[in-house]
């Protein structure tokens, strides 16, 4: 898509790309005081909406921010951005930040939250990080204290989380293992982390501290009525080095196998037989667990 020809939502109307600008006195820019959701959208149809716009709308309750729209609104807004940009299969960010208001750090003098919707075309990792799994190294940076800022808000404050890619990129990989305070590993940047060991598929509990994952979650969900053994269990990089598979899951990843740890080879060196199983089963269900953005009658023709 040609940059003149997307339509960004902002603040109750949409505006071409170049466009789309807001204050240097908004608090989200200011302070990264506000919230966002990253969701996908296959052949029309929004991937696990409803899951979204929840975790949304805890984050923003976490936070005191009162977002105006209700849900049900929130979704036409949504829906309307597609369809003016024409997209079928697309990444939308939701952002809620807490608006524009004076220097100081009380949200007080933010008269109204600001709200962007940006849909494009996604840009996902290249086909050969499926085909070959990726490569991960810990990084020092530790996942913030549940009890500090927790990692389950999802906020604009992703500090946290660039350190940590800044730290991957370094070591010239694309993801990163990230430990809690106590060592236990946590997730990746921006996705969450799955091991089979022994047999049974674990991920982190969310006392370790992660972001609840909604790809991570469907997962939990699907892999239960596979039959695996399926566990919320803490775990340290030892269960991570000696796992058969492990797998990272996030909106954009979907299910990404990887295949080196710290310079342990995982598994055989490939991507895992039940890895890719796993991900053929998610992107079979990927439209059925969707919101339909055009109605039968008025889809649109991609030419
Ligand atoms: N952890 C973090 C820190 C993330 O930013 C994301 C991406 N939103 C995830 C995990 C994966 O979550 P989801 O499956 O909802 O995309």
């Amino acid at each position: 898509i040609s940059v003149s020809e997307q339509w960004i939502f902002l603040d109750g109307e949409f505006v071409k790309k170049e466009d789309a600008k807001i204050s240097v006195y908004d608090h989200g820019f200011l302070y990264g005081d506000g919230v966002f959701e990253g969701i996908r959208v296959y052949n029309g149809n929004i991937y696990k909406l409803d899951e979204h716009l929840l975790r949304l709308y805890h984050s923003a309750k976490s936070i005191m921010l009162d977002i105006p729209q209700s849900k049900e609104e929130m979704t036409e807004i949504i829906r309307q951005t597609l369809q003016k940009n024409k997209l079928e299969d697309a990444y939308i960010r939701l952002v809620v930040s807490r608006g524009v208001g004076n220097l100081g750090l009380d949200p007080a003098s933010c008269a109204n939250p600001s709200i962007i919707v940006i849909a494009e075309e996604l840009a996902i990792y290249p086909k050969e990080f499926y085909e070959h799994g990726l490569e991960i190294v810990t990084v020092a940076t530790r996942r913030n204290r549940p009890d500090v800022l927790s990692p389950k808000v999802k906020s604009l404050n992703y500090l946290n989380n660039i350190l940590v890619k800044m730290e991957a990129s370094l070591a010239g990989v694309s993801e990163a293992l990230m430990l809690n305070d106590q060592g236990y590993v946590a997730e990746g940047s921006a996705d969450n982390i799955f091991i089979i060991r022994n047999g049974a598929l674990m991920t982190p509990p969310g006392y370790i501290g992660a972001l609840e994952g909604i790809t991570r979650q469907a997962i939990l969900e699907m892999a239960a009525d596979m039959g695996y053994d399926v566990r919320e269990e803490a775990f340290t990089r030892h269960d991570v080095y000696t796992a058969e598979e492990v797998f990272l899951t996030g909106t954009a990843a979907e299910v990404i196998a990887v295949v080196k740890v710290d310079g342990r080879i995982i598994g055989d060196g490939e991507p895992g037989e039940e890895t890719n199983r796993l991900l053929r089963a998610f992107r079979q269900k990927v439209v059925e667990d969707g919101v339909k953005v055009y109605s039968d009658n008025s889809r649109i023709e991609i030419g």
